[in-house]
C-alpha cells in the first residue's frame, strides 16, 4: 500500500464539480510544490487506451458521464500510490468522489500513519461549467490544458509549454455528458464536503475568477497546510 511514503508526505485533495479547474490547478501545484498530481480520470483514460480489464469496464460508464465503480477506482489509485514518486506528496484530483472512496482513503492513510493535510473545495456556479468544459482541450504531447475562450495557446495551434502541435479533446466533454457528470457530482461527491468539514481538513476557495488568481489563493492554503 503506502509503505514507501514517508509519514510527513503531504496529502491534498481537490474537490469540485467537473470544470471547476481541478486539473489545471493540480498541474500548477505540482510544479510549484514538487507534488505529484494523481487524477483518477487520467488513470482511467490511460486504462481505457491500454485496453486493460478495468479500462474495458470503465469506458461505457465514463462515456455516459456516470461514476466508475468504487472497486475499480480504488484499486487503480492504490496501485498508483505504490509508485516511488508519490513519496514527494500527492494532490488527489477527482478522488475521492463517493463516501465509500473517502472511507477507503481514510483507512489507507490511517494504516500508514498518514493524514490529509487539506481537502480543498473549488467553489463554482454550475451555470458556467458547461461553457468551461465544452471549450477545453489538451496538448497531446505534454498534457497542458487549454480553452478556446479562456486560455487559448499564445500561438494558434502550438503548445506554449512544449511546442507540440497535436491537441486532443475528451470524448465526454460534450454538453449532454457534462449534464450527467454535474448530476453525479451533486448526488455523490458534494456530500464529501461535509465529511471533510467534520474532519477539520476542509478549505474553501472561490474558483470563479482568473486561473492565476485562484492559483495564488490555493498556493497560500497549500503552504499553510503542508508546513
Ligand atoms: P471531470 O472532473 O472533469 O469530470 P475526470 O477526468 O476527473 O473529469 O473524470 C472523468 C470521468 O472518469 C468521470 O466522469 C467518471 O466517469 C470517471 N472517474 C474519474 N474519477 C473517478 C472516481 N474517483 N470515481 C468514479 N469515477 C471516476
Ligand atoms: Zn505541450
Amino acid at each position: 500500500m503506502l509503505e514507501k511514503v514517508k509519514t510527513s508526505t503531504p496529502v491534498l485533495i481537490l474537490l469540485g464539480p467537473p470544470g471547476a479547474g481541478k486539473g489545471t490547478q493540480a498541474r500548477i501545484l505540482q510544479t510549484q510544490f514538487g507534488l505529484v498530481q494523481l487524477s483518477t480520470g487520467d488513470l482511467l483514460r490511460a486504462a481505457v487506451t491500454a485496453g486493460t480489464e478495468a479500462g474495458l469496464a470503465a469506458k461505457a460508464v465514463m462515456d455516459a458521464g456516470d461514476l466508475v465503480s468504487d472497486e475499480i477506482v480504488i484499486s487503480i489509485l492504490k496501485d498508483r500510490l505504490k509508485d516511488t514518486d508519490c513519496a514527494k506528496g500527492v494532490i488527489l484530483d477527482g478522488f475521492p468522489r463517493t463516501g465509500a472512496q473517502a472511507e477507503a482513503l481514510d483507512e489507507l492513510l490511517a494504516g500508514s500513519g498518514q493524514r490529509i493535510n487539506a481537502a480543498i473545495s473549488l467553489e463554482v456556479e454550475d451555470t458556467n461549467m458547461v461553457a468551461r468544459i465544452s471549450g477545453r482541450f489538451t496538448c497531446g504531447s505534454c498534457g497542458e490544458g487549454y480553452h478556446d475562450s479562456f486560455k487559448p495557446p499564445k500561438k494558434d495551434g502550438v503548445c506554449d509549454n512544449c511546442g507540440g502541435t497535436d491537441f486532443k479533446r475528451r470524448a465526454d466533454d460534450n454538453a449532454e455528458t457534462v449534464a450527467s457528470r454535474l448530476n453525479a457530482y451533486h448526488a455523490q461527491t458534494a456530500p464529501l464536503i461535509a465529511h471533510y468539514e467534520g474532519q477539520g481538513t476542509l478549505k474553501r476557495i472561490d474558483a470563479m475568477g482568473k486561473i492565476d488568481f485562484i492559483a495564488q489563493e490555493l498556493a497560500a492554503v497549500v503552504s499553510e497546510a503542508t508546513t
